[in-house]
């Protein structure tokens, strides 16, 4: 279903100890932004966020991402591959879509309600019955404690796969944001200044006290509980286990 897709050209590397010129950096940003979903500011500064973005990317696909992405080098064919795909309607069908385990049903969380609220397109929302009931809980609690979480991609309708995840296939991953102190509905990363540890970790023990939880990545070790995972420092991510 897709069509074939045009690499955007770069005239040199972009990330870690790249050249990073400001037009290629915008160039990655932009295809970021639309493959993976990274919420970069396009301003052609390759800074922590750009690099660690990059590296969050590759975790998908190398076993050892070096956050730089070549000219014509798979990083770069890989997310003008992604960011073409996400133009295109969501994927839906049900003849290449892998679904949910064992015909279980998958349901869309709310967009937002006490406690959460949604940064994911609505058509990667769905989950199953125990994800739905793990951020109902969760959201409940966060806001009695007068705290939000941000619910980014779980799955689609269908199940299959959602690009760039390798998981998020059956209902049963959910990405979450880390907290921030301003209590603004925006990203964060644990090395910003309004990165909340305190509420993160309530975020976490609420997570871990639901018996449906199976793993929480994430790389802020400070708090107990979640694992380090390459590219898990702006979000979390939860698995359940059916
Ligand atoms: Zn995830």
């Amino acid at each position: 279903m897709t069509a074939s897709t045009t690499v955007p050209r770069i005239s040199a590397t972009v990330g870690a100890g790249g050249t990073n010129t400001a037009a290629d950096v915008r160039v990655v940003q932009d295809l970021l932004n639309r493959a993976a979903r990274a919420e970069l500011a396009v301003d052609g500064d390759c800074g922590p966020a750009t690099c660690g973005a990059i590296r969050s990317y590759q975790s998908g696909f190398l076993k050892a991402p070096d956050g730089r992405v070549d000219p014509d080098g798979l990083t770069l064919r890989r997310l003008a591959a992604d960011a073409g795909e996400r133009s295109e309607a969501p994927r839906s069908d049900p003849a290449t879509a892998s679904g949910p385990a064992d015909g279980a049903r998958l349901t869309q969380f709310a967009r937002q309600g006490p406690g959460h609220y949604a940064y994911a397109d609505s058509e990667r929302q769905y989950g199953t019955d125990a994800m739905l009931q793990l951020l109902t809980g969760t959201a409940a609690a966060l806001h009695r404690a007068g705290l939000e979480m941000g619910v980014g991609d779980i799955s689609f309708v269908q199940g299959g796969l959602m690009p760039p995840h390798k998981t998020h296939q059956g209902g049963r991953h959910v990405d979450l944001r880390p907290l921030r102190t301003d209590h603004a509905r925006g990203p964060v990363s644990i090395g910003d200044p309004v990165y909340s540890r305190d509420g993160t970790r309530a975020l976490v023990e609420s997570l871990l006290s639901h018996s449906a939880v199976r793993r929480v990545l994430f790389n802020d070790t400070e708090i107990a509980g979640v694992r380090s995972y390459p590219g898990h420092h702006n979000h979390l991510h939860v698995e359940v286990g059916q």
